[in-house]
């Protein structure tokens, strides 16, 4: 058994080794695969037909990556440039899915991390649908609505040659909500002289679904509610932080105060607020007006709520807590944060945003049997309404809410049984990395198994 634990180790290092060497200067995307495949290392070692197929070579390689140059025109007359990307990773189990992010720190190596991630993802729902992911380093902050359609309309000239209901089909992320996919669409519908479900997200009136704005947010604390459930225990009563104040926050948010949790922090990237009386239903309809209205600042609500402080520059994992959901960015929660949530008492992690942890805090978590839900795993519901949107735009129907809600509520109920399938430890504890990487695995591999040298 000690062989084996060191030839898994030893066989990760090498293969880590060789994607650093094809691909420098890339460290989300190292980060991103070194996760996925100290967990599926073991399953590929013990089956010859993934070792012949070169499967994990092939599964860490995506299938092509679109790079162009946005030229649009500011408010001002002067013409500007940005870069945009994007990255279609894996269509092995269904058209290419994955949403578009707008924001300066986008570089091709976020966007890699993020489409090998969705593959897993979209993987776990159960749902046809391949991975992949797009954006642009453009900041749409402080931009005028005019400014941002001008980009969406030109960043769509080029895409659009690249994308279709059954090819690839994108959606929202960090800095694209409803009113740059709304922008998107339009154009991509003049240019396309179709309209199709190309691209999730939409408004209601022109074939969006109900719930999906709440989908990712509200499906995380679904997937907790199935972990605390697994221990005859429920979300019910708990104190619980939460980082990040844009979509999936918000209504992780909401959720949680509907499931009868207290919600004690917010944040965005100038710092959080600490409300320990818990933001109310009354509070988070003003908060939700803050940000989705009026684009306002996180401080904002310490102003309005004098129970509240604001932490200027700092993140909430220093506030004691039964539940953390992590639902801002990519590594904002380090080891020196997990030590200070386990050391308060933290019972459980869903992470709302892509790879909050960094390898070390997820280590952590893990070594100190917390319950912890990886991003590909807790923030799926996001997907998988997209997932319930493009089925609605074919057959040309829309659901209910109820409709809607209730299928989410069973997809999460399937993405955390598959990852419980392979992440039981037979002693108690459920490791939901190892789980959810080897159930999103084993479906995508088996795909290119049958498709031969693909
Ligand atoms: P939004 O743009 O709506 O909100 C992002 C939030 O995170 C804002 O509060 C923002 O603050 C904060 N934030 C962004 N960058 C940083 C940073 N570098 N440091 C600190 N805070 C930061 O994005 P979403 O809510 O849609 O996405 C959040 C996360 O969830 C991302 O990881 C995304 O990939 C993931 N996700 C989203 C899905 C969706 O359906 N929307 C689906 C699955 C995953 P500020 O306003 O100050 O920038």
């Amino acid at each position: 058994m000690k062989k084996k634990g060191k030839t898994t180790r030893s066989e990760v290092s090498k293969f880590v080794r060789g994607l650093v060497r094809r691909n420098p200067g890339e460290p989300e995307f190292h980060q991103a695969v070194q996760e996925v495949v100290e967990s599926v290392m073991p399953v590929v070692l013990d089956n010859k037909k993934y070792q012949d197929a070169q499967i994990l070579e092939r599964m860490t390689e995506p299938d092509r990556i679109i790079i162009f140059r946005v030229t649009w025109e500011d408010d001002e007359g002067n013409f500007r440039a940005n870069r945009a990307w994007r990255v279609q990773f894996n269509n092995s189990i269904g058209p290419y899915k994955g949403g578009m992010r707008f924001h300066p720190s986008v570089t091709l190596s976020v966007l890699k991390f993020l489409g090998f991630e969705q593959v897993y993802k979209n993987s776990l729902t159960g749902l046809p649908m391949g991975g992949g992911k797009g954006g642009s380093n453009f900041n749409p902050k402080g931009k005028s609505d005019h400014e941002v359609m001008r980009f969406c309309q030109s960043l769509m000239i080029e895409l659009h040659r690249h994308i279709g209901e059954d090819t690839d089909v994108p959606a929202g992320d960090i800095g694209v909500g409803r009113r740059e996919i709304s922008y998107m669409f339009g154009q991509y519908k003049r240019l396309a002289n179709r309209f199709t479900g190309t691209l999730t997200g939409k408004g209601l009136s022109f074939g969006g679904s109900l719930i999906r704005t709440e989908a990712t947010g509200y499906g995380a604390v679904y997937f907790m509610q199935n972990m605390l459930g697994v221990k005859g225990d429920s979300v019910n009563g708990k104190t619980a932080v939460v980082s990040g104040s844009g979509n999936v926050a918000l209504y992780c948010i909401q959720k949680l105060i509907q499931e009868g949790a207290k919600v004690v922090t917010a944040s965005d990237s100038r710092g959080f607020i600490h409300d320990p009386k818990g933001i109310t239903a009354e509070k988070f309809a003003w908060l939700k007006e803050l940000k989705e209205v009026k684009r306002g600042r996180i401080y904002e609500y310490a102003e309005k709520f004098p129970e509240a402080k604001f932490y200027e520059g700092k993140t909430p994992w220093g506030i004691a807590c039964d539940l953390a959901f992590p639902c801002a960015t990519q590594n904002e929660l380090h080891g020196d944060d997990a030590k200070k949530l386990i050391s308060n008492g933290v019972k459980a992690v869903a992470e709302g945003a892509n790879m909050p942890s960094t390898l070390d805090g997820t280590r952590l978590f893990l070594e100190n049997k917390i319950l912890f839900a990886p991003g590909k795993a807790a923030n799926a519901g996001g997907v998988a309404v997209s997932g319930l949107e493009q089925s609605q735009n074919a057959l040309r129907i829309a659901w209910s809410r109820e409709e809607v809600d209730g299928r989410l509520r069973d997809i999460m109920k399937g993405v955390h049984d598959r990852s419980r399938q392979y992440g039981d430890d037979g002693k108690g504890f459920i490791n939901y990395v190892q789980g959810s990487n080897i159930a999103g695995f084993v479906k995508v591999a088996d795909a290119m198994l049958a498709y031969g040298a693909v």
